[in-house]
């Protein structure tokens, strides 16, 4: 049950392909990671998927609809919403307004201040996230400002939800609790990307993986079924025997 399909995408920046001809596919309620060395296209795929960049080559559905994102904005509305690495809340305004920051939220129509407060406190218990929305976005910790901006970004987009790197600077504990989070989004059927440069997080939570080299797909291949050494000799390019001697 494919959510989004990406076939053929191309980019080039200066005449130089970032990428040549990918193919990229997500279902319903997976968590999916994007793998490749430093260079690899990742980060320009994501930006194509997220809105960012638009394409040069290839095309792109969406629930079996083709969609081009013309803007970040655009792909929000499509139903793909991002959370980069420096999460982009307002340090300076409390969680409830953040979470209705320049917006109301689709669900929810015009509401008052005690009923936005209210409602905050309902989108943050889905992430098990029991806080006082009326503190300070910049009193709680970098992984509780994540848990805001995923909340806030999947209530916006509601069916796709791309992480890059979003591991960075979290501790272990954390990661954990960002982990809960997105299985508990994926039980909901949303479709998650994740780039992350660290493998035991990737086996930790997702259940799909594609690789890209140089710009092109190496392949994509369900985790469970994936040795470790083999999924790093698809990221390397290389034979197991000359990265173990
Ligand atoms: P990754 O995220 O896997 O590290 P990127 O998608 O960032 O890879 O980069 C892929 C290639 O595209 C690299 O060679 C990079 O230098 C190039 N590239 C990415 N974005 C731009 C850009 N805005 N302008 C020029 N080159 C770019
Ligand atoms: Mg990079
Ligand atoms: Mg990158």
């Amino acid at each position: 049950d494919l959510l989004l399909e990406a076939r053929g995408i191309g980019k080039s920046f200066l005449g130089i392909a970032a990428l040549d001809g990918v193919d990229f596919t997500l279902g319903r309620g997976e968590i999916h990671a994007l793998l490749g060395e430093n260079g690899a296209g990742k980060s320009t795929l994501i930006k194509i998927l997220t809105g960012v960049y638009t394409r040069d080559q290839g095309a792109m559905r969406l629930d079996g609809t083709d969609v081009a994102p013309a803007s970040v904005a655009d792909a929000q509305s499509l139903g793909i919403g991002t959370v980069y690495q420096e999460v982009n809340l307002l340090e300076n305004l409390t969680v409830a307004e953040n979470l209705f920051l320049g917006r109301q939220p689709r669900r929810f129509g015009v509401i008052n201040r005690a009923e936005m407060r209210r409602r905050s406190i309902a989108l943050l218990a889905r992430y098990g996230l029991n806080i006082d929305v009326d503190a300070l976005l910049s009193s709680y910790s970098v992984a509780i400002r994540q848990i805001i901006a995923i909340a806030r970004a999947v209530d916006l987009s509601g069916k796709v939800l791309v992480l890059d790197e979003p591991t960075a600077s979290l501790d272990a504990h954390e990661v954990d609790m960002l982990f809960d989070v997105l299985r508990r989004l994926r039980q909901d059927g949303l479709g998650i990307i994740i780039i992350t440069h660290f493998l035991n997080q990737v086996y930790a939570v997702a259940d799909r993986v594609t690789v890209l080299r140089n710009g092109r797909l190496v392949g994509t291949r369900e985790l469970a079924d994936l040795p470790r050494l083999e999924l790093i000799s698809m990221m390397l390019g290389r034979e197991l025997q000359h990265i173990t001697g």
